[in-house]
């Protein structure tokens, strides 16, 4: 797999493509999971979906050898999105990361605010990291120890390593001009790839991203600087249409349990505990929705029988 194919893959989708883009891009023996490592976090944002803990019942048992054994063990290549949470608070994060990114791509969502982001570049593998998705999240940065300042040095510091740094705005519904100066500060103070980020859930009496208004998300479209799968045309009703989540991809909570992805939360298996190839299943799309566009545009391909409608 290649990282800048699978962006451009990504960018070129068509709704009509008989293949999915992870048949297309990933190998057969090639995977991918999207791994929430922790619930827990610094920051504790009004608009976050994973509504943040700052407790969790139990912290994840194993060692990190353990960890990284699980993945070897499956004699698989995975490309492992670790989200939370805040996975840089995870004890040891950097550490399991660089045993990981020995034989298996990372990318890594992150609200940035730990010094650890400086040793990043050098873990053990840095090639295999393939990106780092970022909130920039304005209105909480002056609440934490991590200001917006900190976040733009952190961000240059990355992208000076020849890391691929995205850093995303929200875009409330009724938010132009704010998410418009927002992103043109982080423009002019250096930062590359930057983007809004659709809001997801309930927003004065309306439920998005499935509300927002067509020539709204237009006009917000053009304030990215880089690629957003937010953005992208994707029929989000996905009942009945063949996806390859729980066969190519997974979706792993901090305790291992596997669901196929962040809308359907059916357990499957235990990543550390159960015989991983017993776990693949191949089945249609039970979701009335698919929540994340991300995991639809991947793991979606065309039915013959499915009636294509665009959501906008
Ligand atoms: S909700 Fe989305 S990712 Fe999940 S099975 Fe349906 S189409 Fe696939």
């Amino acid at each position: 797999m290649e990282k800048q194919k699978l962006l451009n893959a990504f960018e070129n989708y068509s709704k009509n493509a008989k293949k999915s883009i992870i048949e297309s891009q990933l190998n057969n023996n090639e995977f991918f999971m999207t791994w929430e490592i922790t619930n827990l976090c610094n920051f504790s944002c009004d608009y976050c979906q994973n509504s943040a803990k700052k407790t969790q019942k139990k912290e994840n048992p194993r060692t990190h050898q353990e960890i990284v054994n699980a993945f070897n063990n499956t004699k698989k290549k995975w490309f492992i999105n670790i989200t939370g949470g805040e996975p840089l608070i995870y004890p040891g994060f950097l550490e399991l990361v660089s045993e990981l990114s020995i034989n298996h791509y990372i990318s890594i969502d992150t609200n940035l605010s730990t010094d650890d982001v400086y040793k990043l570049p050098n873990i053990k593998n840095p090639k295999n990291l393939m990106g780092i998705f970022s909130g920039v999240h304005f209105a909480d940065r002056d609440k934490y120890k991590s200001n917006l300042d900190d976040y733009i040095k952190k961000v240059r510091f990355l992208q000076d390593k020849e890391i691929m740094v995205f850093a995303s705005c929200i875009a409330f519904p009724d938010a132009y001009e704010d998410a418009k100066n927002q992103i043109d500060y982080l423009i002019d103070n250096g930062i590359k790839f930057i983007s809004p980020k659709l809001y997801i859930g309930e927003y004065k009496g309306k439920y998005y991203p499935y509300d927002y208004n067509k020539q709204y998300l237009k006009k917000m479209e053009t304030l990215k600087t880089c690629f957003e799968f937010d953005f992208i045309e994707f029929d989000r009703k996905t009942k009945g249409k063949t996806c390859l989540s729980g066969k190519k991809y997974f979706y792993m909570d901090k305790d291992g349990d596997l669901s196929r992805c962040s809308t359907i939360s059916t357990k499957l298996g235990n990543f550390f505990t159960d015989d991983f190839d017993t776990i693949l299943i191949t089945k249609k799309c039970t979701a009335d929705l698919c929540i994340l566009a991300f995991e639809g545009i991947f793991l979606t391909k065309r039915n013959k029988k499915c009636v294509i409608r665009n959501l906008f």
